[in-house]
């Protein structure tokens, strides 16, 4: 054996400890600097969405041209919320109804499909929508909306194994991207409007056995290898009685990871019931009414699942403001660590990166009711007459009071991803201006069962516009420039080192702005309404961008007058790639 080929062997056996082939934990760290693949939800498990590609930028947009579109097929044209994943010539996107697929990167050719067969009396509150894979070693990995999380080889498409998050029948479902940090795929559940309870869950990614599980309502126990681990909270500091017990917080949009704190962040939904009332006492001496987790970020240790820090931002939730939306690890320009999130509730918030102390908080929609600000820890300054109204205190102790709250129930900002931009330091913020009248009902649980105790009617705030994407600096919380659409926003946001900002709007058109003017640069119409996640890589030489098209999500479905306002968006399934040819890519 010469010395070259005994060197190879030794190589491969002191990796072959893990995984011998494909992506690695070194992979996933440095997904924002190697260009030439997508391996993460995010484009970096900070979430920041940002490309350090400026072979397309500015000055040669004009030449960004379709290479090739792939339609999803079938009959199941509903939401495509997917961000695409690229790796080894392989790009892997998931679709509507639990379907994945891989096709080749340079054709568009599909090389596998796999459709989950799900089961009947699924439960998905908001749509049959799945937001995208994660991909680690040889498989990838993805969950469906029956709460499951699927491992399959990334060659062939084959199950290599299939386990229950949680029971589907009791309103569980998922549908976010997965995330793998140090070899554990970690997950969360959707169902806040079930009265379900929250969960992280972290899985041997080799095999789909548990290793941690963190609830997220205080008063429940974790669990590590199998073993009761330390308790969420203190049991029934936040909640009154046995409220706790079905209260919601789903973890329903997936995590972030930042590797220099070492910690995975988790937003939670809505505490369950909607009425606020019926969950307003709690210990007198501790935060009463607050009900933690919900409406909260958690900071959790990612190798035991332990709670290291938490942020509320909006205790006792009255309005549906879940506090999902996902938290962008940055460093600012100087050079503090930081977290960001625009948050359902219309407060764009930035935190300390080491133990989520509130740093500063601002709005980022106009006509916000619920709230007249932030005191100095970043918690709301509730207006109180515009809390839902106590049924119990009604006439017939069966409606509360009417308020017209803003934002509506499905945010200042929802799921869509923001992004920042490393070369402005601004963050691009998908948002809606939008409110609605709401009012509280009696509710008991009842598994299964819709466990709301509110009605509700969404209603645009302005004529001509609900959709803005906002370009915010996130040291002063100035707004500094946005750009209005007619429909409501709901797709993800990219930016790029060569100066772009790209998005999709409900009206079909994939758009490319001046990060520094917000000016329009370029736009294509795709054909359906935009709901989906924009990536780009380099390949060859040339920068490619990637949207997938098809109208669909919460909006229709829950969007009330908006809903009707847009009903005459058509469906699709079609996926777009589009490529700068060499010849066009001089940069004058
Ligand atoms: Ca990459
Ligand atoms: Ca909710």
């Amino acid at each position: 054996m010469n010395m070259f080929i005994k060197a190879a062997v030794i190589g491969v056996l002191a990796t072959g400890m893990s995984h011998a082939e494909g992506v690695t934990d070194e992979m996933l760290a440095g997904d924002t600097a190697s260009t030439s693949d997508v391996l993460t939800n995010g484009m970096g498990r900070h979430l920041q969405r940002y490309s350090p590609l400026d072979i397309l930028n500015k000055d040669n947009i004009d030449g960004l041209v379709p290479a090739w579109a792939f339609s999803l097929g079938g009959e199941k044209q509903r939401g495509q919320e997917t961000q695409p994943l690229i790796h080894d010539g392989i790009m892997y996107i998931t679709g509507s109804y639990s379907r994945m697929y891989a096709l080749d990167v340079k054709t568009g050719r599909e090389v596998w499909q796999y459709d989950a067969r799900l089961p009947e009396g699924i439960l998905p509150c908001c749509d049959v929508v799945n937001r995208g894979a994660a991909i680690y070693g040889d498989k990838v990995y993805f969950g469906t909306l029956d709460a499951r999380i699927v491992a399959l080889d990334a060659k062939t498409g084959d199950v290599v194994w299939r386990k229950k998050i949680e029971d589907y029948k009791a309103g569980y479902s998922y549908t976010a991207a997965p995330m793998v940090v140090n070899g554990l795929v970690i997950t969360g559940n959707s169902g806040g409007e079930f009265g379900i309870v929250g969960e992280v869950q972290a899985r041997d990614a080799e095999t789909g056995e548990l290793v941690w599980t963190r609830p997220t309502i205080e008063g429940y126990y974790g669990t590590y290898k199998g073993e009761q681990s330390t308790m969420s909270g203190t049991l029934n500091e936040t909640w009154p009685g046995d409220m706790w017990k079905t209260g919601g917080a789903s973890t329903w949009l997936g995590g972030s990871y930042d590797i220099e704190t070492d910690t995975l962040v988790f937003g939670t939904s809505n505490p369950a019931p909607w009425n606020s009332w019926l969950r307003a006492a709690g210990n007198p001496e501790g935060k009463e009414g607050d009900n933690l987790f919900a409406a909260s970020r958690i900071g959790i240790n990612p190798e035991n699942g332990d709670i290291k820090w938490h942020f509320q931002t909006t205790p006792r939730e009255g309005w549906d403001y879940d506090g999902v939306n996902e938290m962008v690890a940055y460093t600012s320009r100087s050079g503090e660590k930081r977290w960001a999130t625009a948050d359902r509730n219309g407060f764009f918030y930035v935190l300390n990166r080491e133990d989520g102390g509130f740093v500063r908080g601002v709005p980022f929609v106009k006509d916000m009711t619920w709230a007249s600000g932030l005191d100095e820890n970043g918690r709301p300054i509730f207006v109180e007459d515009n809390r839902p109204g106590d049924p119990a205190a009604s006439a017939d102790g069966k409606k509360g009071d009417v308020i017209f709250a803003s934002p509506s129930f499905l945010g200042g900002k929802n799921w869509m991803p923001m992004a920042f931009s490393q070369k402005t330091g601004n963050f691009y913020v998908p948002s809606n201006e939008w409110g609605m009248d709401i009012w509280n009902e009696p509710i008991t649980y009842k598994k299964g069962a819709a466990y709301l105790g509110a009605g509700f009617t969404i209603k645009p705030n302005y004529d001509d516009h609900i959709g803005t994407l906002k370009a915010i600096d996130p040291d002063t919380g100035d707004i500094k420039w946005e750009v209005k659409n007619e429909a409501p926003l709901w797709s993800g946001v990219m930016t790029t080192a060569g100066g772009l900002v790209f998005y999709g709007t409900p009206e079909g058109e994939f758009i490319a702005l001046d990060d520094e003017s917000g000016e329009k640069l370029w736009s294509f119409q795709t054909g359906s309404g935009i709901v989906g996640q924009p990536v780009t890589w380099e390949q060859d030489g040339e920068q490619y961008v990637t949207v997938i098209s098809g109208w669909g999500g919460a909006v229709p479905l829950w969007g009330g007058e908006v809903a009707k306002k847009v009903s005459y968006l058509n469906q699709g399934g079609t996926l777009w790639t589009f490529r700068l040819p060499r010849q066009l890519a001089s940069n004058n």
